[in-house]
């Protein structure tokens, strides 16, 4: 092939698929724009997760008639001039590509009405392919019409995930800038639902309430500082208070959401020490910095920046949200937390009688070991082990045939009560024990479409859950060895992790439910057991499937190896 300048409909293609990666992309770009035209309500309308329908109305200034068809073009901006403005960008936009780029994989209309017009000028774009301008009654301000995103580029398509995560996407990036901008009101609609809805009065716990529910927004600390011409401002989850994920750390810089930036690690820093790992805050934070010390001419969508000063800006963060903590933080609150966080008093997490060597999930054929025969043992791919001991009052100590085994008993209880639980699911043995009074359970939205997808799965496990109203569910049992566990707490657990796994296949939902299940109730870490526990849990671990892992993927158990100790001991040597 010889060498040709691309037809610039593939040209344009190619520049989109930078910007407009999936339905999200489309509605972030199209809110910014209102922004940047100044609205203070921004009406967003999805259908089918945005693949059919996304329309954005602002009350914003407007397109002129007379510029429609070049806002529609590619690298056509009314937001900057010279190169020079790159390096002091105010505005969220500024490469003027958004439409042009909307508009060459989609049929895109726009509707748009300046203060000074007395009517209202339409344009359709198929596919890039851009109409004629027609005069139509229209409020002020702009309306973008997206219709069959990516009709004419079916790879893209493919690429889409299921509509609950794409659908995820828009919620979370609505919520975000709701967030970022309380003077907006701005509303998503869905069918005859309206799923996010703010004033617009400037109130950000009211939105934090909104999206995490009245008892998290209740917590999250307020963060404001000002040092010269910097300020950081927001809310950041208490140490008690975390996620499994780091998805709810949200920054936005001089007003756009940057995903991908150095100052998660610092606010990751403050936290240190102060959370389990693994475990991830929730935050939302808003730094303003003079325009000149910042590039955001890193990234087509804008998702990354640069700063001119780094180190200054990191340590403002760092110590403005490690000087929040602390001041809500009484110390030795700190220390326990430290170790102990979502670790439960014995006497809530556990039953009485549902110590080890109990069967604390209902009866079982493996459980008995004076009836299990001999053969199943040896299936297990464990060697036998004779049980030394407990150190830390967190490991249990053995001998194999080939060197000591530490077993962790937390992981290992796990992984027990997994393939109890997965077996007892499968044949519906688990029993639901109706509460006394139902509990209501309000979710945010994005986690509310979760859960009721999942809610066939729960009834498996005993989990008595049934939708009640928009966003809210309505707890009437709950699986009966759960005790009196917090029945809320519990479910938004689950939630939790489903939200760490975008599109979990079925077998998975199941995994990870009694997963969820398994942490609750199995043995902790820092629990002595009597010798009796120990040599029951040692048995039941010979005689899982899969003894050498918990169900969540970790070690079960560490093997020190007798060559390894004679290594160690200098005893034998690599020559
Ligand atoms: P950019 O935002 O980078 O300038 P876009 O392609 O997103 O590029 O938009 C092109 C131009 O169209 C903008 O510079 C702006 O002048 C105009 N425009 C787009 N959306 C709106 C809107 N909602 N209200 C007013 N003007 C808009
Ligand atoms: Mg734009």
């Amino acid at each position: 092939m010889n060498i040709h300048v691309l037809p610039s409909d593939v040209a344009s293609q190619i520049a989109a698929g930078e910007v407009v990666e999936r339905p999200a992309s489309v509605v972030k770009e199209l809110v910014e724009n209102a922004l940047d035209a100044k609205a203070h309500s921004i009406d967003v309308e999805i259908s089918n997760a945005g693949r059919s329908l996304i329309q954005v109305a602002d009350d914003g200034c407007g397109i002129p008639a007379g510029e429609l068809r070049l806002a529609v073009e590619r690298h056509a901006t009314s937001k900057l001039n010279t190169a020079a403005d790159l390096f002091r960008i105010a505005t969220l936009g500024f490469r003027g590509e958004a439409l042009a780029s909307i508009g060459s994989v989609s049929r895109l209309t726009v509707i748009s009405r300046t203060a000074d017009a007395v009517a209202g000028a339409r344009l359709f774009v198929e596919g890039g392919h851009i109409g004629k301008v027609e005069q139509i009654g229209a409020p002020l301000g702009t309306m973008i019409r997206v219709e069959d995103l990516f009709y004419n580029v079916p790879a893209r398509l493919k690429f889409l995930k299921q509509d609950i995560t794409e659908r995820r996407a828009i919620d979370n990036l609505l919520a975000r800038y709701a967030l970022a901008y309380p003077y907006v009101r701005f509303r998503l609609i869905e069918g005859n639902t309206i799923s996010l809805q703010t004033t617009g009065d400037g109130d950000r716990r009211s939105i934090l309430a909104a999206l995490y529910g009245v008892d998290v927004a209740r917590q999250m600390l307020e963060v404001s500082m000002q040092e010269d011409e910097c300020s950081l401002e927001g809310y950041i989850s208490p140490v008690a208070l975390t996620r499994s994920n780091r998805r709810e750390i949200t920054f936005f810089i001089n007003g756009r959401w940057v995903q991908d930036t150095p100052l998660n690690s610092a606010l990751m820093q403050a936290y240190h020490t102060l959370l389990m790992v693994g475990r991830y805050p929730i935050a939302v934070l808003l730094l303003n910095i003079p325009a000149e010390e910042v590039d955001v001419n890193v990234h087509p969508a804008k998702a990354e920046v640069r700063f001119r000063n780094q180190d200054q800006i990191f340590g403002l963060v760092l110590r403005s949200t490690r000087r929040t903590l602390l001041a809500f933080t009484p110390v030795p609150a700190v220390a326990s937390q430290n170790l102990w966080t979502n670790v439960p008093e014995r006497s809530q997490s556990m039953d009485p009688a549902w110590s080890l060597g109990h069967d604390p999930v209902g009866p079982t054929s493996t459980q008995d070991e004076s009836t299990e025969p001999f053969q199943q043992k040896t299936l297990t791919n464990l060697p036998l082990l004779r049980l030394i001991g407990q150190i830390g009052a967190s490991y249990l100590v053995a001998e194999g045939p080939d060197g000591l085994y530490l077993i962790d008993q937390h992981a290992a209880h796990e992984r027990v009560l997994f393939e109890r639980l997965m077996a007892q699911a499968e044949s519906s043995k688990i029993n639901s024990q109706a509460l006394l009074a139902p509990v209501v359970l309000d979710l945010p939205p994005a986690s509310a479409r979760l859960l009721n997808d999942q809610l066939p799965y729960l009834g498996k496990f005993g989990f008595q859950v049934e939708p009640f109203g928009a966003n809210s569910f309505q707890v009437r049992g709950m699986p009966a060895m759960f005790g009196s566990t917090d029945p809320a707490a519990a479910l938004r657990a689950l939630v939790e992790d489903f939200e760490e796994d975008e599109t979990p296949l079925k077998d998975e939902i199941e995994a990870k439910i009694a997963g969820r299940v398994c942490k609750r109730l199995a043995v902790k870490a820092g629990q002595v057991l009597s010798v009796e526990e120990q040599r029951a849990l040692l048995n039941d671990l010979e005689n899982c499937a899969s003894p050498r892992t918990c169900p969540h993927g970790r070690p079960t158990m560490i093997h020190l190896s007798v060559a390894m100790l004679e290594l160690q001991f200098g005893r034998k040597g690599p020559r």
